[in-house]
C-alpha cells in the first residue's frame, strides 16, 4: 500500500505498556481567541447587558457550589470562598470593562480580555507575595466569564471518537480518568516523566502511553495513523505497512504472554527457599478492582483517594466517601485495602476554588497532602470518619502522605483520635484498631523513620517522591528524567535505612512507589527484605515470577553487592546477573 504522508518515529519517556493503534485527535488546551470587533453605538447597551448575564451566571455556579463546599470544610472558611464571589463585584471588573465596551465601542470578550491582561501585569509589579499571587484567581474569574460569553467550554474527552490516540501537550489526571469510559486506545503528549501522575493512572487503566516527547502537538495532524509504543517510549507517526503489520503482530505476542503468566495467579509469592513476601495492588478508581482480582495481588496497598476530588468543582461528602470505601472494602475481602488519605497538590489539582487548592510556583514543595488536610482540618475529618465507619465492612488500613516527621505524624493522628470520639458520641461503630500507616516520601521521614515507626503501625515507602526530592529531580520535567535514577547509592542506601528501621521497631514495611513493579529492582527489594509490594495490576504476574524464582538467600547477597560499590557499570552488570525475568 502506497503511503502518502512521512513516517516519523518519536522518542519520548514510556509511561504505561503495551501497544496501542488507532487514530489521532489532538486535545488542545483551552484557547481562547479573542478579537476586537467593533460595535455599532446602538448595540452598546446589549453588549454590557450581555457582559452582565455572563457575570451572573457565574455568580449564580459559585453561589450553587458554595454551600456543598462549606458543608465540607466548615463555616468558617466562608470568607475564602466568598473572596472569589466579591472577586465578581470588583469596579476593575465590572466598571473598567463597561467603560471599554462604552468608550471605545468594542465588543465584551475583548474588553474583558484587554482589562485583565492589564490587571495581570499591575498584580505582576506587586512586591508582596501573597497579592501577586493572586492574580491567578483574577485569571480563573476571568476564564469563567469568558466561557459564558464565547459559549466556549473545556474541550471534553467525550469529543474523541472511540479508539482514538490523544495527543496533547499536556493531560490533567482528571482527564486521564476519562480515557477508558472513553474508549481512548493510547495517548502520547509533550510533558511529564515516568512517575508523573498522568503516566500512573495510564498503568492503572491499563492503556499505552508515552509522555515527555516535547513537541508531538507540532508534529502529528488530525487523523494521522499513530503507533503508540508503551513498552519502548516510542510513537510511530503515520507508520509504512511494513512496521504497521510487526506491531500488529507484537500486539498479539503480548496476548498471549499475558494469558502465560496468569496461570502464576493463584499461587503464592514466595522464593524458592519459601520466604514470603505480600503482593498487593495501587488503583485511583473502582474501576480498576476487577483487575486487581485478576491478578492475583492479595489485596490493595495503596488507594489514592485525591481522584475523587479531582473532577468536580466541590470535595466528595463524608457519604460519598463513605460510600466507595464500603464497596472497595467488602469487595476485597478477605484482603485488605490501604487508604491513603487525599493526596492533593503537586501535579494533581483540585479545582475545589479554595485557597492551597489552586496553582503554585513550586508545587511539588507547596500545599500538598497532609498539610492541606492539617490545614483544612474538617475537609481531613470528614474522610477519616468515612474510612473509620467503612472499616466495619471489611478490612480497611489508613495511609498518611507526605509526613514530613514525627510531629505532622502526632497532628494527623490527634485528628483521627477527634473523628473517633465524634463517631462514639453518636454511637456509629468502627474498627477501634484499625491500623495507621505513614507513607516514606520525603527524605525527613526516611532519616528518621525509627521515630516514625515507633508512632505508627506500618510503612509504606512512596519512591516516586522519595527519589524526586533526594535527587532533587522534578518527576514532571522530561529534561531531566535521565537523572530519575533508582539506583542512586543514596536511594538505596535510604531503602535499607527504612527497611530496617521499621523492622527493628517490629513493623511491617511496603512500598507503593513505582519502584515496586519495575522487574529490575525486584531482587534487590527481596534481599532488603520488603515486606510488600505494591503495584499497577498488570505488573503483579511478572514481578510474582521473578519473586518465584530465585532465593531470599541469592537477594540478600545481590542486594549486598549492590549497596557497597559506587561504580555505575559494576552496579548494573551485579543487577543483571541478579535479575531473572
Ligand atoms: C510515591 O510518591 O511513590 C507514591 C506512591 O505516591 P504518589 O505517586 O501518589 O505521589
Ligand atoms: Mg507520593
Amino acid at each position: 500500500m502506497e503511503n502518502s504522508e512521512q513516517t516519523n518515529v518519536l522518542k519520548g519517556v514510556l509511561a504505561s505498556g503495551g501497544i496501542a493503534i488507532g487514530k489521532a485527535f489532538l486535545f488542545e488546551e483551552e484557547d481562547f481567541c479573542i478579537v476586537p470587533r467593533k460595535i455599532q453605538k446602538a448595540a452598546v447597551k446589549k453588549e454590557i447587558e450581555r457582559f452582565k448575564d455572563a457575570i451572573s451566571h457565574v455568580k449564580t455556579d459559585l453561589s450553587n457550589t458554595k454551600e456543598q463546599i462549606l458543608k465540607t470544610l466548615g463555616k468558617k472558611h466562608e470568607p475564602l470562598v466568598d473572596a472569589y464571589l466579591l472577586m465578581l463585584e470588583d469596579p476593575i471588573l465590572n466598571r473598567d470593562v463597561i467603560r471599554k465596551i462604552q468608550d471605545d465601542n468594542v465588543n465584551a470578550e475583548y474588553s474583558l480580555w484587554s482589562t485583565l491582561e492589564k490587571v495581570t501585569q499591575s498584580f505582576e509589579k506587586i512586591d508582596d507575595e501573597y497579592f501577586r499571587e493572586r492574580k491567578n484567581d483574577v485569571q480563573e474569574i476571568g476564564r469563567r466569564i469568558m466561557r459564558n460569553l464565547t459559549g466556549q467550554h473545556r474541550k471534553h474527552i467525550s469529543e474523541a471518537p472511540p479508539d482514538s490516540i490523544i495527543i496533547a501537550h499536556s493531560l490533567a489526571p482528571a482527564d486521564t480518568m476519562m480515557l477508558k469510559e472513553h474508549k481512548i486506545s493510547g495517548f502520547a503528549i509533550n510533558v511529564g516523566g515516568r512517575t508523573s501522575h498522568v503516566a500512573i493512572v495510564a498503568q492503572g487503566l491499563e492503556i499505552p502511553a508515552v509522555v515527555g516527547l516535547k513537541n508531538i502537538t507540532a508534529v502529528v495532524n488530525y487523523g494521522d495513523t499513530i503507533i503508540i509504543d508503551g513498552n519502548q517510549g516510542l510513537v510511530i507517526v503515520n507508520p509504512d505497512q511494513q512496521t504497521l503489520e510487526n506491531y500488529q503482530r507484537e500486539c498479539e505476542i503480548q496476548i498471549r504472554e499475558r494469558k502465560e503468566l496468569e496461570k502464576l495467579r493463584d499461587l503464592p509469592a514466595e522464593t524458592t527457599d519459601g520466604h514470603r513476601v505480600s503482593l498487593a495492588c495501587n488503583i485511583e478508581t473502582l474501576d480498576e478492582l476487577k483487575s486487581v482480582l485478576n491478578s492475583g495481588a492479595e489485596g490493595i496497598g495503596l488507594f489514592r483517594t485525591e481522584f475523587l476530588y479531582l473532577t468536580r468543582k466541590s470535595p466528595p461528602t463524608e457519604e460519598e466517601h463513605y460510600e466507595i470505601y464500603t464497596a472497595v472494602a467488602q469487595k476485597m475481602l478477605p484482603y485488605s485495602v490501604i487508604i491513603r488519605t487525599m493526596d492533593i497538590g503537586g501535579d494533581k489539582l483540585a479545582e475545589l476554588g479554595f485557597e492551597g487548592f489552586t496553582s503554585e510556583d513550586n508545587p511539588f514543595l507547596g500545599m500538598r497532602a497532609i498539610r492541606l488536610s492539617l490545614k483544612y482540618p474538617e475537609l481531613f475529618k470528614a474522610q477519616i470518619r468515612a474510612i473509620l465507619r467503612a472499616s466495619k465492612n471489611g478490612n480497611l488500613k489508613i495511609l498518611f502522605p507526605m509526613i514530613s516527621g514525627v510531629d505532622e505524624l502526632r497532628q494527623a493522628k490527634r485528628l483521627m483520635q477527634e473523628s473517633k470520639q465524634e463517631l462514639m458520641s453518636k454511637n456509629i461503630a468502627f474498627d477501634e484498631k484499625i491500623e495507621i500507616g505513614v507513607m516514606i516520601e520525603i527524605p525527613s521521614a526516611a532519616l528518621t523513620a525509627d521515630l516514625i515507626a515507633k508512632e505508627c503501625d506500618f510503612l509504606s515507602i512512596g519512591t516516586n517522591d522519595l527519589i524526586q526530592y533526594t535527587l532533587a529531580v522534578d518527576r514532571m520535567n522530561e529534561s531531566v528524567a535521565h537523572m530519575y535514577e533508582p539506583l542512586h547509592l543514596s536511594i538505596l542506601r535510604l531503602l535499607k535505612h527504612i527497611i530496617d528501621a521499621g523492622h527493628n521497631a517490629g513493623k511491617w514495611v511496603g512500598m507503593c512507589g513505582e519502584m515496586a513493579s519495575d522487574p529490575t529492582f525486584t531482587t534487590i527489594l527481596l534481599g532488603m527484605e520488603l515486606n510488600e509490594f505494591s503495584m499497577p495490576p498488570l505488573s503483579v504476574p511478572r514481578i510474582k515470577k521473578i519473586i518465584r524464582s530465585t532465593s531470599l538467600i541469592e537477594a540478600k547477597d545481590l542486594a549486598r553487592e549492590v549497596l557497597s560499590t559506587n561504580d555505575r557499570a559494576i552496579l548494573l552488570g551485579t543487577i543483571k546477573k541478579g535479575v531473572i525475568v
